[in-house]
């Protein structure tokens, strides 16, 4: 079985990551998505919500959901007080589970064409395929002639090689574009008609409980 992992800070969760999941999914074949919160984003500001805070609105959106779990090994590892770097997860999952099952980690587009800033890039494949989902505003090709080599070098569009080979395939998929970004979400939250129906009613309720993201307490 392909084990698919989808990495991120989720702050909050939201449906440009569920519904592009889902449909990938589908398109490759995939039995599970497992959600791997980060602790502590190597890429960007801090989140705004607590850990515990990520992890109920994630628990909550994928309540109804069978395809995800959660995956707190990101959470809990002992590289947890520093940045999570990827590839220190991948390598971990590799100890743990061997060399040979296939492995994919799924990313949106905005993240493949952000990989020359990450950590140890170039050997993410020797753990794992990659799965890219589109996104709106982010283009296939890059400008990054050493990325746009890479990817190039190790793309395919046969769905059976991400099965037979434990790691080392770009696949980019046909998934739907959804105009969706936390960080929109938590500068507009105050804006009803704007953010209710970008993530699931659940999550939106608990942002409120919470106060979370300058919302009033309830
Ligand atoms: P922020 O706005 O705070 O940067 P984000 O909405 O990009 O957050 P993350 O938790 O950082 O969410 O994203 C986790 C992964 O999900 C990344 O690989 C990202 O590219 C992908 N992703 C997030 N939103 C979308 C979307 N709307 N469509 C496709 N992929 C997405």
């Amino acid at each position: 079985m392909l084990t698919a992992l989808l990495g991120g800070t989720f702050d909050p969760i939201h449906y440009g990551h569920l519904r592009p999941a889902i449909s990938l999914a589908n398109e490759v074949g995939l039995k599970q998505i497992r959600l791997l919160p980060n602790h502590i984003p190597p890429h960007k500001p801090q989140p705004e919500a607590n850990i515990e805070q990520r992890l109920a609105m994630l628990s909550l959106a994928i309540e109804d959901l069978p395809l995800f779990l959660l995956d707190v090994s990101e959470i809990l590892s002992e590289a947890s007080t520093r940045p999570s770097y990827t590839v220190e997860t991948l390598q971990a999952w590799r100890c743990k589970n061997g060399s040979q099952k296939p492995l994919a980690f799924i990313m949106g587009q905005d993240s493949l064409l952000g990989l020359p800033t990450w950590h140890k890039w170039q050997t993410l494949l020797d753990y794992c395929h990659l799965l890219i989902c589109r996104r709106p505003g982010y283009t296939e090709h890059t400008n990054n002639i050493e990325l746009q080599q890479w990817i190039d070098m190790h793309q395919t569009n046969d769905i059976k090689d991400l099965h037979n080979s434990p790691n080392g395939y770009i696949y980019l998929a046909q998934t739907p574009l959804e105009d969706i970004s936390a960080t929109e979400i938590r500068q507009n939250i105050n804006n009803v008609a704007r953010c209710k129906n970008l993530l699931p009613p659940k999550v939106w309720r608990y942002i409120h409980t919470q106060g979370l993201y300058g919302t009033k307490k309830k």
